[in-house]
C-alpha cells in the first residue's frame, strides 16, 4: 500500500493527512497526539531543534523561536540563530522533516507527498518551498494551491454529489484566498482565484492583544509594560478561539507589580476591532465574482477552509457576500485531507492498493495559472512595456512561446526578464520583475534578429523561461529558483547558457 501524504504547511498551524488502506484521507495525529501542530521552530543551541508545540510555547519569551516564517518564503528575508543566520526555507525544511520522520515512524517511506501552498503564493515562495521539501528528505513531491485542496476534500466528502460552480473561502493563519472551483463529482476544475497575502488569524490576535491590554490600563490605570505581564500572543489565540463559541470571556492576567488582574474580553469587542479585516476579506470575494463575471446567485454552495472560519463574524461575512450558508465541515483539516486526495490523484497507479484506487481514481482535477507572466520589451516607439506571456487564470500545464526581435545593429547583450503582476499590466513600474539576466549576443548583426521565448508553467505552479537566439541557436534558461539564502532578491539559481 502506498504511503501518501499531504502536508498543509501553514502559517501558523501544520496538519498533515494520509490515503488510508481504504482510499479515504484521514488525518495523521502528530508527536504530541494532536491533529494541528503549531508551526513553530526553536533553536536550543545551534544543533538543538525543537518543533511544534513546545517551540510555539516558548515562543513569546525567547530570541531564538521562530513562527509565521511562511509569510517570507521566497523572499530575501533572515533571521539570527546562535552564529548563523536562518531563513524561511531553512525553517520550513525543518517543520517539514520532523513531519516526514514522524509519519515514517508509524508507517514507513513515503511514496509521495503534497504540499499545500496559498494560491497567491509568488513563483518564488514555490520553489522555496519545493526546495525545502527536498532538504527535508522527501523524495517526490507536488504542490497544490491550499483552496483547490480544500475543493477536492470537500468534493469528495460529499461522495461525488458536488455539482456546479463553488466558492472556496480559505482564511487561514496567515493568508486569505478565495478561488471559484467548477465540481462534477470529483472532477474539480478551478475557474478564478484571489488572494489577500498577508491576511489571516494571525492579525486578529494581534487586534485582540490590543484589546486586553487596554483592558489592564483600564483595571490598574497604567500601561502594560514589557515583561510586566505573562500575557502573550499564544494566550491571545487560545482567547481567540474561546470568543468562537463565547459571548465573553474573563482573562485573569498575572502582574508582576499589581498581581491578579482581571479583565473581561467581549466577542463584541473583537469584532469591532476587526471589521476592518473582514471588510478586506469581504471585498477580496466580491472582486472575484465581479472579475469572473458571476452571479452569487450562480453558485451552488460555499466551501470553507482555515481555522480561522471558525469565528461567527468571518462566517456572517460569507453569509453576507455569497448570500448563502457555507458548508463547514472540519475547516482546519479540510486542506491537508484534499491534499492527500491529490497525492492519490498524481501517484503512480501501480503504487496504490485496489481498494485506494477504487476510491480515489474518479479524481479529475485542473488547476489554473494564479498569476500574469510576461517579459519586458520595447514598443514601436521604443518605449519599454511589460509584454504578458502566460495569462492569469490560463489552464494548467501551460507552455507558450512568443518572439521577439533584437532593437539596435550590433546589439550585444540582450537583457532576458521575467515579470509577475496580480493583473494584465503593461507598464513595467508596475510589475514585479522576478529575473533579469544578460545575454551576450554575437557582434556585427543587423536589428531585427529573431528571439523565441518560451515560458513554461507546470501542474507544480513553477515557471521555467527560455530566451532563445535563433541567429545563434543558443538558448538561456532561466528556472526560476529561490537562493532561499537571505542575499538579494532575485530569484534564479540556475540560468543556463548551452
Ligand atoms: P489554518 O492555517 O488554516 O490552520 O488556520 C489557523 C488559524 O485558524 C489560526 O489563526 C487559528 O488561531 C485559527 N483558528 C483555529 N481554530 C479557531 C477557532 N475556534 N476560532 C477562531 N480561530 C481559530
Amino acid at each position: 500500500m502506498a504511503h501518501l501524504l499531504g502536508i498543509d504547511l501553514g502559517t501558523t498551524t501544520t496538519i498533515v493527512a494520509r490515503i488510508d488502506a481504504s482510499g479515504a484521507p484521514e488525518v495523521v495525529r502528530d508527536w504530541d497526539g494532536q491533529e494541528v501542530t503549531p508551526t513553530a521552530v526553536a533553536f536550543e543551541s545551534a544543533a538543538a531543534v525543537v518543533i511544534g508545540r513546545e517551540a510555539r510555547a516558548m515562543a513569546d519569551d525567547a530570541d531564538h523561536v521562530f513562527t509565521e516564517f511562511k509569510r517570507d518564503m521566497g523572499t530575501g528575508v533572515s533571521h539570527p540563530a546562535f552564529g548563523r543566520r536562518v531563513t524561511p526555507l531553512d525553517l520550513s525544511a525543518l517543520m517539514l522533516r520532523k513531519v516526514r520522520e514522524h509519519a515514517e515512524a508509524g508507517a514507513g517511506p513515503v511514496d509521495l507527498a503534497v504540499i499545500t501552498i496559498p494560491a497567491n503564493f509568488t513563483n518564488a515562495a514555490r520553489e522555496a518551498t519545493l526546495e525545502a521539501a527536498r532538504r527535508a528528505g522527501l523524495g517526490k513531491v507536488h504542490m497544490i494551491n491550499e483552496p483547490t485542496a480544500a475543493a477536492l476534500a470537500y468534493a469528495h466528502a460529499s461522495g461525488g454529489l458536488a455539482e456546479g460552480l463553488y466558492a472556496v473561502f480559505d482564511l487561514g493563519g496567515g493568508t486569505f484566498d478565495v478561488s471559484l472551483v467548477r465540481a462534477r463529482g470529483m472532477d474539480v476544475e478551478v475557474v478564478f482565484t484571489e488572494g489577500v497575502q498577508r491576511l489571516g488569524g494571525k492579525d486578529f490576535d494581534t487586534k485582540l492583544l490590543d484589546i486586553v491590554r487596554a483592558g489592564f490600563r483600564e483595571t490598574v490605570g497604567e500601561e502594560m509594560r514589557p515583561g510586566d505581564c505573562d500575557f502573550g500572543r499564544a494566550d491571545a489565540e487560545e482567547l481567540k478561539h474561546r470568543l468562537s463559541s463565547r459571548e465573553s470571556v474573563r482573562v485573569a492576567l498575572r502582574s508582576a507589580r499589581h498581581g491578579r488582574v482581571p479583565v473581561t474580553v467581549r466577542r463584541a469587542a473583537l469584532e469591532a476591532a476587526t471589521e476592518g479585516l473582514v471588510a478586506q476579506a469581504e471585498m477580496a470575494c466580491e472582486g472575484v465574482l465581479l472579475r469572473a463575471g458571476i452571479d452569487r446567485s450562480a453558485l451552488s454552495g460555499v466551501f470553507l477552509a482555515g481555522g480561522a472560519c471558525r469565528m461567527p463574524a468571518v462566517r456572517a461575512a460569507v453569509e453576507r457576500v455569497f448570500g448563502r450558508n457555507p458548508l463547514l465541515r472540519d475547516p482546519d483539516t479540510a486542506v491537508a485531507r484534499g491534499a492527500a486526495l491529490y497525492a492519490a490523484h498524481r501517484a503512480n497507479p501501480a503504487l496504490l492498493s485496489p481498494a485506494q484506487r477504487r476510491r480515489t481514481s474518479a479524481i479529475r482535477f485542473q488547476d489554473i495559472a494564479p498569476h500574469y507572466f510576461g517579459t519586458l520589451a520595447m514598443d514601436e516607439d521604443g518605449l519599454l512595456e511589460n509584454s504578458v506571456i502566460i495569462a492569469k487564470g490560463e489552464k494548467l500545464p501551460v507552455s507558450r512561446t512568443r518572439t521577439y526581435y533584437t532593437a539596435e545593429p550590433d546589439q550585444r547583450i540582450l537583457t532576458c526578464e521575467v515579470t509577475q503582476s496580480a493583473v494584465a499590466e503593461s507598464d513595467p513600474s508596475m510589475v514585479l520583475r522576478v529575473a533579469e539576466v544578460e545575454m551576450p549576443l554575437p557582434p556585427g548583426r543587423p536589428a531585427d534578429q529573431p528571439v523565441e521565448v518560451t515560458f513554461s508553467y507546470d501542474l507544480d505552479g513553477v515557471m521555467r523561461a527560455e530566451f532563445k537566439d535563433l541567429g545563434t541557436g543558443r538558448p538561456l534558461v532561466i528556472e526560476l529558483k529561490s537562493e532561499g539564502s537571505g542575499r538579494g532578491s532575485l530569484n534564479v539559481s540556475r540560468i543556463r547558457l548551452d
